[in-house]
């Protein structure tokens, strides 16, 4: 056996435990900072297979880090684990049915994404010991992916520093390598405070703060004439200001992502935002209070080093789904060919994905490539109870071995190959 094939067949020997893995995470949904369980039995199972785990990274109970080895070149893997709220769905179950009504749910595949991702650290500990090569092969476990960005506080916190190049993919539907930038999103709240008041008998006493949401958000709307085409953002009420519209209500607050293809547009436009909250404040006479709760920045993908990934996925090969991986995931609508099991060409491009994501925060600091698998029947729409029903079949743990055997086999070739770091640091300097 060659190299590759034995980092391939050591995955193929863990298969069943990440298997395993992957199931219990996504029968104890947690939702963002509150990944405990999840971030337990991940940095459990590296400490088993010799790694180090440095815990509460930021302050963050629920970030850790795992390493093994000695030396450069330093190659990170990044794993997720959190889950959304409201998407709570049986397994394989193709009709709408919770396990807990109202309850969390993996509608994102994140159950799957640190599993993977761990996987992959496992693989090039064992090759780096086998072989006797130096070099450092880390897990970052990232909570809040979804709401929070937890890999901004975890940067803040200098987690990446002197990490030579970073790798992470996501659950899809496809298999690829990721050539395109994400938008970069803030995340912001804007509360009003005015003065509660009988809305028939004294309403010349009370100032709504449910009025002021509304003008802001008509402001915002006519904003949407004066911006770039790639900006977008989008509100929801945290805090209508009540259920009876007899009193006028005293508080009410909204939030808001802001998005755009790279963070100092979005960053304008978050200003802009907040003038026009000003104003519905002045008119309301309400008082504002405005919080920018996280930025993710634009992801910058590092060509030379999704070019290595992309060739390490070729030679891994897309997932391998079976007649029962595919009558399975014919229920969710789709007749034809349901799952994908080849692999897509790579491609850069400057056109944004309409997404955004904490791993652009990582990518400004650490060159980083992402890749796609197939775990998902195509056109299963993410963050849906689809997802969560599928993120815990057969068909999905296959994708995730796909990807971890692609990550796997890029970075024991930069591990083999430290001089493909050059070309890798060089363009991440001139292209951040
Ligand atoms: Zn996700």
């Amino acid at each position: 056996m060659n190299t590759q094939q034995e980092i391939l067949a050591s995955l193929r020997s863990r298969a069943g435990e990440l298997a395993a893995l992957s199931r219990q995470i996504w029968g104890r949904p947690e939702t963002a900072f509150e990944e405990v369980f999840a971030a337990r039995t991940l940095a459990g199972y590296l400490a088993e297979q010799g790694f180090s785990v440095r815990e509460n990274i930021g302050g963050l109970s629920t970030a850790f880090s795992a390493s093994w080895g000695k030396g450069k070149p330093v190659v990170a893997f990044l794993g997720e684990y959190d889950a959304l709220p409201g998407l709570s769905q049986k397994a394989g179950e193709a009709v709408r049915q919770a396990v807990v009504p109202g309850g969390a749910g993996h509608g994102c595949g994140h159950n799957l994404l640190g599993v993977g991702a761990a996987g992959a650290a496992v693989a090039v500990k064992e090759h780096l010991a086998a072989a006797g090569l130096p070099g450092t092969v880390v897990f970052f476990g990232c909570p809040a992916e979804e709401q929070g960005a937890g890999k901004a506080v975890m940067a803040g916190a200098g987690a990446f520093d002197g990490v030579d190049a970073c790798f992470t993919w996501h659950p899809d539907t496809r298999n690829c390598v990721v050539g395109t930038p994400s938008l970069a999103n803030i995340i912001l709240r804007a509360r009003f405070r005015g003065k509660a008041s009988h809305a028939a008998a004294a309403p010349e006493l009370g100032r709504s703060a449910l009025d002021a949401c509304e003008l802001m958000n008509v402001g915002a709307n006519y904003l949407r004439e004066h911006v770039d085409s790639a900006v977008r953002f989008h509100y929801a009420y945290t805090d209508c200001g009540g259920g009876s519209p007899n009193t006028v209500p005293a508080t009410a607050e909204l939030l808001y992502y802001v998005r755009a293809s790279r963070i100092a547009q979005a960053r304008e436009t978050a200003e802009r935002l907040r003038s026009i909250a000003r104003g519905a404040a002045l008119m309301t006479e309400t008082k504002l209070t405005w919080r920018v709760e996280c930025e993710m920045l634009d992801y910058i993908p590092n060509d030379a080093l999704s070019r290595i990934l992309d060739r390490a996925l070729r030679d891994a090969g897309g997932p391998v789904f079976d007649e029962q991986d595919r009558r399975s995931a014919a229920a969710y609508g789709l007749a034809e060919e349901p799952l994908d099991g080849t692999v897509g060409p790579y491609v850069l491009s400057p056109v944004c994905r309409s997404v955004s994501t904490d791993v652009g925060n990582v990518s400004q600091l650490v060159p980083t490539a992402q890749l796609f698998t197939a775990c998902f029947a195509k056109s299963t729409p993410f963050h849906s109870w689809q997802a969560t029903a599928q993120a815990a079949a057969p068909a999905a743990v296959k994708g995730m071995l796909a990807a971890a055997g692609a990550l796997a086999l890029a970075g024991a070739a930069l591990m083999d190959d430290p001089v493909l770091l050059d070309g890798v640091k060089k363009e991440h300097g001139e292209r951040v």
